[in-house]
């Protein structure tokens, strides 16, 4: 592959040849077969085109979401392809479905490092990188039954489609050792609740929508959310799920969590097909599984909806419906009514917890504005 070279003819140059893209390939998979067909090695081929005095860009995987449009128009003149065309393979294409709007710098929670089925691999003539498979929801391949891979199975490097392996070898084989990336071992998933739960998850993206009882809710809005528990499991260890602690999510190792970094990508991909199995169980019978899970885990309105930017209506009313929002500073009952409140509960052989007597009375049991937790600790030493 040509290598390294300089030539100012070329940035005004069209593409000599233009493979076509492939069903739902990602742009950096078509870029890197455009530069092979030019017998030029990636990087090379796009600052022969991009120059870097003129173009910022510089060829790494955030391009997928960080092309901009004047980039994309000089793309086009170069192809003869129009914009919308190279704009479907990147993923602002996914506006509206992902997110209200795709972050463009990269940082984005829901987008991950490139990853590929091996049986797809190996079926394809020439493999190519997927679209839909850089969204973090994407764990497994639909048509094959078996867990995605974002590593060499031999090395762990992740997949990396703008370097070559002695700068001959394709992105379907591993930059670091040239391992066949094709070869790696499948593995096949279990048709269980969690398969259809994650198989459901992917229909809520393709549609754009979901339906939870009385709502139907922009797919963007409820990942919003999935995101929100996520961080509630992974990063507060709120894992009671069904009356009992959850034996995967225990088993996840959430020391290396930080606030500010994604949490999705520190742990594995079949991490996240549990996580996300878990999570779209909670929405199974709206909103009966969710209210289960805020009061065993005892979770108020305030966790519920802390840090959300905009808390969607439909989330709003349901979490408020089951652990209301309360003035928090306010203690607006007597020790005497919590006293007579915890004796209800007792005598109706219901838990006396946080959760109840905040539904009870209407009062914040969860604040430490209030005194109430503190108050109801102290009665029951
Ligand atoms: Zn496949
Ligand atoms: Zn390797």
């Amino acid at each position: 592959m040509i290598r390294g070279i300089k030539n100012p003819l070329i940035e005004k140059s069209k593409f000599l040849i233009t493979p076509e893209p492939f069903e739902n390939e990602i742009f950096s998979s078509w870029f890197a077969r455009c530069a092979y067909a030019h017998h030029t090695y990636p990087k090379t081929f796009w600052h022969l085109h991009f120059p870097l005095k003129k173009f910022t860009y510089n060829l790494t995987p955030n391009i997928d979401a960080s092309i901009l449009e004047d980039v994309l128009e000089v793309l086009s003149e170069k192809t003869s392809f129009p914009v919308k065309k190279l704009k479907n393979m990147t993923m602002p294409s996914y506006d509206g479905y992902l997110q209200e709007e795709i972050i463009r710098n990269g940082s984005n929670k829901f987008l991950t490092q490139y990853r590929f089925c091996p049986k797809c691999w190996e079926e394809e003539k020439i493999p190519y990188l997927k679209k839909e498979h850089r969204i973090v929801f994407y764990t497994f391949c639909k048509k094959h039954k078996c867990y995605l891979h974002d590593k060499c199975p031999k090395c762990n490097t992740p997949i990396n489609p703008y370097k070559m392996y002695n700068n001959e070898l394709k992105y379907n084989f591993c930059t670091k050792c040239g391992f066949e990336l094709c070869k790696t071992d499948v593995q096949y998933i279990e048709k269980n609740i969690l398969f259809e739960s994650n198989t459901q998850l992917l229909e809520i993206l393709e549609k754009g929508y979901i339906n939870l009882g009385k709502f139907i809710i922009y797919s963007f809005s409820f990942f919003d959310i999935l995101a929100h528990i996520s961080k509630l499991i992974l990063l507060h260890k709120k894992i009671i799920i069904k009356n009992s602690e959850n034996i995967f999510l225990k088993n996840f190792n959430s020391n290396t969590f930080s606030k500010t970094n994604n949490s999705f990508a520190r742990i594995s991909i079949y991490e996240q097909y549990l996580l996300f199995g878990i999570i779209i169980n909670l929405f199974e019978s709206f909103p009966k599984d969710l209210k289960k899970y805020m009061l065993h885990n005892k979770l108020s309105y305030f966790d519920m909806v802390q840090d959300i930017k905009e808390v969607p209506y439909w989330y709003e009313t349901t979490i408020n419906d089951i652990s209301p929002k309360i003035i928090y500073c306010a203690r607006m009952i007597t020790d005497k009514e919590i006293v007579n409140a915890i004796s209800y509960l007792e005598k109706r052989k219901l838990i006396v917890n946080q959760a109840n007597l905040t539904n009870l009375l209407n009062c914040n049991f969860f604040s430490s504005y209030n005194h109430l937790k503190h108050f109801l600790k102290k009665l029951q030493q």
